[in-house]
């Protein structure tokens, strides 16, 4: 199993733009969406890793007010953290001291349009210790508990099967190549990070479901509902926003990779998997290969059992030990989308279609104007909703879901 790179990857510039242009979304998938977002509608209408890796943390309580609030005009009472009614669920953003105000704006967003009627904790987490004025500037806006945690240095560093010197020449070579933050280092230490280590950190122990919040991202219609509900009445494992293809010269060996887990925890594979979603063709693990669709992780709203399953784990170990985080550049985003696409049934996997969102220069916006927009409970442009641009993979999702019939 252990595989072993030979060389730095040779970077191909055959991404995304290769991808067919996507027909018009089917009325009946649309409708099929829509319904599975019924929930969502207002009622009116309508690894190799040690699990006792010591952590620091430093609970901060927030000083938010916990009276009653109003909400769309009925009396709403809401809930305070620690409620029964809340979920035990958590946002998480791991983010640096310099990036307060883009952090500031992400949770203003969060807030306003959802959280401010539930207030879930926030859970911040940093590769150093957060700077006083970080945690000032970020307590001053949750309306939840905040607390601040540091990522501890296993979860954080090369791990001692990794050849540093041929690490060190791939990212040089990455760079020249000018791939995406292919020569640095803490990039690639955030990518293992979310992809082998955020669940077992200590401060998410408690918790079941975790919102993944990134600094600079912006929430464009209200949540009246609670998405973590949703998640656990409705036996949903991984929700996500946007999907894209990944750039192909940052995974090359990948997928090869996934393959021979595949072979070798069959068990692990689950038979009414996502497979569709990642590999054309009706192919199989084996024989397909990977079509680089996933889903953007920067959005995400999960379970954490999943990954804290046996399956989740041997699937990071078998990834960790070949090397890929380092000689490449393997991004959390489809190593998350591989795992959930292969290793729960399908149905387990939600489409938050109701979430306008946005990261940089990729936006989901619902489209149906009756039910998003005349309204006023979102308030982005649905001309740039990203959903059928030729570099989403909705239409590989939408695949995958055809046979599934209504939830
Ligand atoms: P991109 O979205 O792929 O362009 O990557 P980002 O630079 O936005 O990083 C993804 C997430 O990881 C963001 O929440 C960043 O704040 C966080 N992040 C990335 N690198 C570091 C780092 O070196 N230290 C810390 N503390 N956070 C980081
Ligand atoms: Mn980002």
């Amino acid at each position: 199993m252990l595989r072993l790179l030979a060389s730095c990857p040779t970077p191909r510039w055959i991404v995304s733009a290769t991808v067919a242009i996507i027909g018009l979304i089917s009325v009946g998938l649309m409708a099929q969406l829509l319904q599975d977002n019924a929930y969502a509608k207002p009622a009116s209408d309508k690894l190799e890793c040690d699990n006792s890796i010591s952590l620091t943390s430093v609970p901060v309580q927030s000083e938010a007010s916990l009276a009653p609030v109003i909400h769309d005009g009925d009396e709403f009472t809401a809930p305070s953290s620690g409620d029964p009614k809340l979920e035990k669920a958590t946002f998480m953003m791991l983010v640096r001291n310099s990036e307060v105000h883009d952090a500031r704006s992400s949770i203003r967003y969060v807030e306003d349009r959802f959280n401010k009627n539930f207030h879930y904790p926030w859970l911040f987490i940093n590769d150093e210790p957060f700077s006083s004025e970080f945690v000032k500037m970020t307590r001053s806006l949750v309306s939840g508990n905040a607390t601040y945690g540091v990522v501890p240095k296993e979860a954080w560093s090369m791990p001692d099967w990794i050849d540093r010197q041929k690490a060190e020449e791939c990212m040089n070579t990455m760079e020249s190549h000018k791939i995406p933050y292919g020569g640095m280092e803490s990039y690639r230490h955030m990518c293992r990070f979310f992809s082998g280590f955020f669940y077992r950190h200590e401060l998410l122990a408690d918790y079941d479901y975790y919102w993944r919040v990134e600094p600079n991202t912006q929430l464009y219609c209200d949540v009246t509902y609670d998405p973590f509900t949703f998640m656990r009445e409705k036996n949903k494992t991984y929700g996500f926003t946007i999907t894209l293809h990944e750039h192909e010269s940052t995974i090359e060996t990948l997928w090869p990779t996934v393959q021979d887990f595949s072979r070798a925890h069959p068990e692990h594979i689950h038979p009414n998997n996502a497979l569709d979603f990642i590999v054309d063709d009706q192919k199989s693990i084996t024989e397909g290969s990977y079509n680089l669709c996933h889903f953007w992780s920067n959005f995400e709203i999960a379970s954490l059992k999943f990954f804290r399953s046996q399956a989740y784990g041997d699937f990071f170990d078998a990834l960790d030990r070949s090397g890929g985080f380092f000689y490449e550049r393997w991004g959390d985003a489809p190593v998350h989308s591989i795992a959930a696409s292969l290793m729960v049934d399908k149905a387990e996997i939600h489409w938050f279609y109701d979430v306008g969102y946005r990261h940089q220069d990729y936006m989901h916006c619902p489209e149906p104007l009756a039910e998003f927009h005349d309204s006023g409970k979102c308030f982005c442009n649905p001309d740039q909703n990203v959903d059928g641009k030729s570099y989403s993979c909705t239409n590989e999702y939408l695949r995958m879901r055809g046979d599934l019939g209504g939830q």
